[in-house]
């Protein structure tokens, strides 16, 4: 895998749809394209090759945008896994895990290109960086950030007033931006809603608008910031379904509408669904702890909150939910010192 630099965007693409990128450009490419000013505003596309609004959002930018306001830096990350429309291939690394650049060997293919994609940016003295995801689960639209720091969290309430900080998993590229420009991570919702394409577009747009990241209006910033403290995770292997069964022949019988819990304070008593043993449902903290037995009990196989939390990304998609992890938790903030 080699990464492609091009000082233009390629021919047809505006017409290629993400399926089609990899037989285009043959692999992750960097797009460096020059606007009024310097200091470019670097987007990230397609890490993970199932979550589409950011290339539609990026073509819809350019076919509604006559001139560039700021030289941009395009990133298009996992075309192959994207080709088939999956968030990474067996064999691949996942293209958001690859960016904390000084604690890798630097050895695999994906990780190479991490530093070479690390290295052009520091080198162009970005002004902001955005990273533009989806889920899997039901989510609302929201901001995440890795530092608490003013402009962050401006870039973050800009799209949305709902702003997750998080540290845990360190190697996201917003993390690695960090270090260069205040950066963000755009949570899109579900991938295929021309509405949030469209929302995507205009705040690209809307961004480009400001002169200093530190001019995007501060009347979005919120009160109060979600902060991921843990994830649940499940055994790589395991049997689900969504029946809420005591009964299930399944390992795991969670409620049906599990999805529809995220961003929404889940109290004591509140239960989630039935496990056959306890040891399938774990809650591990940013340092990797167990931290299960505070937040949630299991009685008579039965999963329940113990202590007021906020889950979210709790996602039905148990591809994703035993390869990386069900959901997080979160809990509230304070940005008031
Ligand atoms: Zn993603």
């Amino acid at each position: 895998m080699q990464l492609k630099v091009l000082d233009s965007l390629p021919p047809q693409f505006l017409e290629l749809s993400h399926d089609q990128l990899l037989e285009h450009l043959g692999g992750p490419t960097l797009i460096r394209l020059e606007g009024k000013k310097r200091n470019p505003l670097f987007i990230s596309m397609l890490l993970h090759g199932n979550e589409t609004t950011s290339f539609y959002a990026v073509k819809d930018f350019f076919r509604k945008t006559n001139y560039l306001k700021r030289d941009l830096i395009l990133f298009i990350g996992n075309v192959e896994a994207a080709a088939q429309s999956l968030r990474h291939l067996d064999g691949q690394k996942d293209f958001n895990r690859i960016w904390d650049v000084s604690s890798q060997t630097g050895e695999s293919d994906e990780e190479k290109m991490a530093k070479q994609v690390l290295d052009i940016v520091e080198a162009a003295n970005p002004w902001a960086s955005i990273d533009i995801h989806n889920n899997t689960g039901k989510n609302p639209l929201y901001g995440c950030v890795n530092h608490l720091e003013e402009d962050f969290l401006r870039l973050a309430g800009f799209f949305n007033r709902k702003v997750v900080y998080f540290n845990e998993p360190r190697e996201v590229m917003s993390n690695a931006m960090a270090k260069f420009c205040p950066s963000v991570t755009l949570e899109c919702g579900v991938s295929g809603d021309e509405t949030v394409v469209r929302t995507v577009r205009k705040y690209i747009q809307k961004v480009l608008d400001h002169e200093k990241v530190s001019d995007l209006p501060d009347d979005s910033l919120m009160n109060h910031v979600y902060q991921t403290f843990g994830r649940i995770k499940f055994p790589r292997v395991l049997t689900i379904d969504f029946e809420n069964e005591k009964e299930s022949s399944n390992q795991m019988s969670l409620r049906p509408d599990i999805e529809n819990m995220n961003f929404i304070p889940l109290n004591e008593g509140e239960p989630l669904g039935f496990v056959k043993d306890p040891s399938y449902f774990q809650v591990l903290d940013d340092q990797d702890n167990n931290i299960t037995d505070e937040y949630f009990e299991i009685v008579d196989l039965e999963i329940r909150v113990k202590k007021t939390v906020i889950p979210s990304m709790f996602t039905k998609d148990t591809r994703v939910a035993c390869s990386d992890s069900f959901g997080y938790l979160m809990k509230w903030v304070s940005l008031k010192n």
